[in-house]
């Protein structure tokens, strides 16, 4: 059995004896090296890391596991977050396990239908509110200042420090730090609690370099790209739809001391990103996660060298949470024949000279 994240990297969290080792089998996620796109961009390695392996199918498991024992510690029995939708069925799948009740916030009509399922399923209190997920936030954030629940979006200190680990296993798997990191940011949580492992690994000796740091926005919610808040967010990738990110120095931070850059995509080069990594890598990742590899080739093609370089794409969560983007986006109609030989090789005909 894999070792569970709380017992694995304990020295390098905020645990105590008392803290409760719960675990759903979060972290230990593959790295897995590109096949393909690495010769497009003739870079020595690509690697993609993962993060749909994770129990509830997103990175967020790593720092819900931490938020939670530390509320259970703390006594807790109610916990609150506001989400896109992974936060949520995070929240709601480690609530379940340890019996807490759980209350999740979400922007009406803006969460793709594998999270919802998810949270319906693990049985959480699902309010749909009339507004983006940055008022859903500030919501949840003064409810559980009148009431005794635990807030357990990333504003919360434990996230950030569960989410720091996934940066210990690059450098676990790796040997080293890459020399690049690409990652999706929305509220900006994930790429600062990288940057934060990183730096821990490296103090600690367990890594002789830091990587420079590469973040990508989409376009139409790029609040750390423009250098002010976005009021109406816009973006097929619900998952970083966020105007007023929570950690937004943090992140201009990871990218400022790696000597890194925070960068803009379109939805365009986002579902292209999308697809090639579902179709050229068999990577199938949500639209916000295929935001890292997007990001990646538009620097490569304005001109950044990246030759010899070892890239490390993080992909945040899982294709299966967003069903329908995929059915939209299908080339050909799905082809319906008769249940005969006959047809069935009628249909596929063509495909044998291949
Ligand atoms: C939460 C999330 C992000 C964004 O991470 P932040 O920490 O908010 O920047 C990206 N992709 C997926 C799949 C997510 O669930």
């Amino acid at each position: 059995m894999r070792r569970p994240l709380l017992e694995r990297y304990q020295e390098y969290l905020p645990l105590t004896e008392q803290t409760p080792p719960i675990t759903l089998g979060e972290g230990g996620t593959p790295l897995v090296r590109s096949e393909r796109l690495w010769r497009e961009l003739g870079t020595s390695e690509v690697y993609f890391k993962l993060e749909g392996c994770n129990p509830t199918g997103s990175f967020k498991d790593r720092g819900m596991v931490v938020a939670i024992a530390k509320a259970l510690e703390a006594g807790s029995r109610f916990i609150a977050c506001a989400s896109t939708g992974n936060t949520s069925a995070s929240a709601a799948a480690y609530g379940a396990h340890c019996g807490l009740t759980t209350l999740v916030l979400v922007p009406k009509g803006s969460v793709a239908a594998g999270k919802m399922a998810q949270a319906i399923a693990y049985g959480a209190h699902v309010l749909a509110v009339n507004g983006n997920f940055d008022r859903a936030l500030q919501l949840v954030r003064e409810l559980c200042s009148r009431h005794p629940a635990t807030l357990v979006n990333s504003v919360n200190p434990f996230r950030l420090e569960g989410q720091k680990t996934a940066a210990f296993e690059v450098i676990d798997d790796l040997g080293d730090a890459p020399d690049y990191l690409c990652i999706p940011v929305g509220n900006a949580g994930n790429i600062t609690a990288y940057w934060r492992g990183f730096r821990t690994y490296h103090e600690a000796g367990k890594a002789k370099r830091l990587p420079r740091m590469l973040g990508f926005q989409a376009e139409g919610s790029a609040p750390i790209v423009f250098g002010h808040p976005v009021k109406d967010p816009k973006t097929i990738a619900s998952a970083i739809r966020i105007g007023s990110p929570a950690s937004w120095k943090g992140a201009v931070a990871a990218r400022d001391e790696s000597g890194g850059r925070i960068d803009a995509v379109s939805d365009e080069e986002i579902l292209e990103a999308y697809k090639l990594l579902a179709r050229q890598e068999g990577v199938f990742c949500e639209p916000a996660s295929a935001t890292s590899v997007a990001g990646l080739l538009k620097l490569a093609r304005e001109g950044m060298d990246f030759r010899g370089k070892r890239i490390v794409c993080v992909i945040t969560g899982s294709g299966l949470k967003d069903p329908d983007l995929a059915q939209q986006i299908a080339d050909v109609p799905l082809q319906e024949v008769s249940a005969d030989l006959e047809s069935v090789e009628e249909a596929v005909s063509s495909l044998w000279g291949r």
